[in-house]
């Protein structure tokens, strides 16, 4: 048993293994460096004569977090996830505004605390309104101001950000309570062989960013910080979300086998970028990536994608306040991907707006279920005039090279109808002024039941459909699909959502129209068989997942397949029948 004292974990000499969130894939091993932060706060009455002190104090930490964060955003590379600009300027948003630093004042001032207690007191009372909001949106943004309050804190303390590890030196593994996605980037240029939190979850943002960086990371693994001492020497593995402490040597060596075994079979992988997705029966399957802003072509191309099979328009408007990008700029944006994806195909989907995505706190998140509430399409429907912008942009980047559309959400007949006409309504608008315009294919996304069930006569107007099946799970299922205490009952395997998939897939097929996925599940290496036995063929996901799916692809017979996939989809526990496969 171990014990405590001062505080700190006693520990016996022997291998300790603590278990967390598999959030970015990959082993890694190296000595601890522990994040300072997250732990006491010096907490002490001073005199009052001392407040200007305090509040200096706490004015230039403030200063230099702000310095810190604009250094960030500066310097964010140009292939750096989409919504990281957008975060980096909520935490400056945050760190600056007056209502926060008017509170903390008052502790100082009124209270007599030091600048540390001031600012955590009035993060408790922050916290404690946040756990009262009742939309989850909201409330998740408790974790952006303890970030914000972390970075102040740290510079209270004066302390010094770890540094990485010397070249040529042992690999470090970062051991932090928490890390913002801005702590990730800064660590961004191989600082790091892996990162562990004790807080986070695996969709959180700074989950994105670890995985974006292709480092093995474990979150959520509680106790690590009691647990480990600097330069104990860890293995992380990131595929079982593990943290193994001051591992005996037999163990050491095993876990760097597998790290030998990684890096040959990603050598391999990338070998096959070039390599046409192809199972051994013969069956061409097409590879595409989901994208959410222009620069995420370099990452496609280099992954191997053979087009882009959903780019998520609304990240161009999401942080824009009331200057939401016009005409002009939405078609420089989708000319971009066009041109750069050099006559591949490209699939751009209309804004999808609203539920876990607001536009700057409008509409959504003032709604009791902003999920079935003026969200994708219905947003769109009710603003024609932001729509038709949208689509005249569309229409025209179609010009420079082969284009889809497709709208999100669809759920009605009289949907499809509206969204038509607004699709002519724009062509017309160019005509008249004689701009340039090129065909575009159109699809509709299959994210609700209800359209799953009518895929067919869906069909009847569209080219293709694309399942989204991160919506379509949650609505089959009726899970918030950000609401964490359901997370465990959010599926993608569940019979009816095997069944729907199974269904929309057949109408393709019996229509000769293209379905594709662009749901995570299609980027799930351990789904693709089941998958190309239900009869997909077209895959859209995250550019880095690409490889190991394509690998799935070469070694798989859809012939032997397509009985197993029907039997997983029919059983009444699914996940158990896959598991036993063995092919
Ligand atoms: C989906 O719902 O599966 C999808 C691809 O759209 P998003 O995740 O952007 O809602
Ligand atoms: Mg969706």
């Amino acid at each position: 048993m171990d014990e405590t004292a001062g505080g700190r974990l006693l520990r016996k000499p022997m291998m300790q293994r603590i278990q967390g969130l598999a959030v970015a894939h990959g082993v890694a091993q190296g000595r601890a460096v522990l994040m300072p932060g997250g732990g006491d706060v010096a907490r002490y009455h001073i005199e009052p004569e001392q407040a200007p002190l305090e509040l200096a104090r706490m004015g230039s930490a403030r200063d230099a977090a702000v310095r810190e964060l604009d250094g960030l955003r500066a310097a964010m590379p140009a292939d750096a996830p989409a919504e990281l600009a957008a975060l980096i300027d909520v935490h400056l948003q945050v760190l600056q505004d007056e209502m926060l630093h008017g509170a903390v004042a008052r502790w100082i001032t009124e209270h007599h605390y030091n600048a540390e207690w001031a600012l955590t007191a009035q993060m408790e009372v922050f916290g404690r309104q946040f756990d009262a909001m009742e939309d989850a949106y909201l409330r998740e943004r408790k974790a952006d101001l303890e970030q914000v309050v972390e970075r102040v804190l740290h510079h209270l303390r004066g302390a010094v950000r770890p540094e990485p590890a010397s070249e040529g030196g042992e690999p470090r593994i970062l051991v932090a309570r928490d890390l913002s996605p801005a702590d990730l980037l800064q660590y961004r240029d191989g600082a790091f062989a892996g990162f562990v939190t004790e807080a986070g979850a695996a969709t959180s943002h700074t989950a994105i960013v670890a995985r974006s960086m292709g480092i093995p990371a474990v979150m959520a693994a509680r106790g690590v910080r009691q647990l480990v001492r600097p330069d104990d020497w860890l293995i992380l593995d990131g595929d079982a979300g593990a943290v193994i402490v001051d591992p005996p040597p037999g163990v050491r060596a095993e876990y760097q086998a597998r790290q030998r075994e990684m890096a040959r079979r990603d050598a391999e992988l990338d070998g096959l970028r070039t390599v046409p997705a192809c199972t051994r029966d013969g069956h061409a399957v097409q590879l595409l990536a989901n994208i959410e802003r222009p620069a995420d072509v370099a990452a496609a191309l280099r992954a191997g994608a053979v087009g882009i099979g959903l780019f998520r328009s609304e990240f161009l408007f999401i942080g824009r306040g009331a200057d939401l990008p016009g005409e002009e700029e939405q078609y420089q944006a989708y000319r971009a991907v066009v041109d750069g994806m050099q006559g591949r195909p490209v699939t751009i989907r209309t804004i999808d707006i609203g539920a876990d995505k607001p536009l700057d706190g409008t509409h959504a998140g003032q709604v009791a279920n902003p999920a079935l509430g003026l969200r994708a399409i219905r947003w769109s429907l009710a603003d024609p005039p932001m729509f038709r912008t949208q689509l005249r942009a569309l229409l025209r980047a179609a010009a420079h090279g082969p284009v889809g559309v497709m709208f999100p959400m669809l759920a009605h007949m009289s949907e499809i109808r509206q969204a038509l006409e607004q699709v002519a309504l724009a062509r017309d608008e160019l005509a008249a002024r004689g701009a340039a315009s090129g065909a575009v294919r159109l699809g509709a996304m299959i994210e609700v039941p209800a359209a799953a069930l009518m895929a067919e006569a869906f069909l009847r107007h569209f080219d293709f459909l694309s399942i989204g099946t991160n919506d379509l799970v949650q609505y089959t299922l009726a899970i918030d699909r950000t609401d964490e205490t359901v997370a465990h009952l959010y599926d993608p395997l569940h019979p009816a959502v095997l069944r729907l998939l199974e269904d929309v897939i057949a109408v393709g097929e019996r229509c000769g129209k293209e379905v594709s996925i662009c749901g995570e599940i299609a980027g799930d290496a351990a789904l693709t068989r089941l998958l190309l036995g239900l009869g997909l063929r077209s895959f859209s996901m995250q550019p880095t997942h690409i490889p190991r799916v394509k690998q799935q692809i070469l070694q798989a017979e859809v012939g032997a397949l397509q009985a197993w996939a029907r039997q997983v989809a029919h059983a009444d526990e699914p996940r158990a029948v896959l598991d036993q496969a063995t092919r």
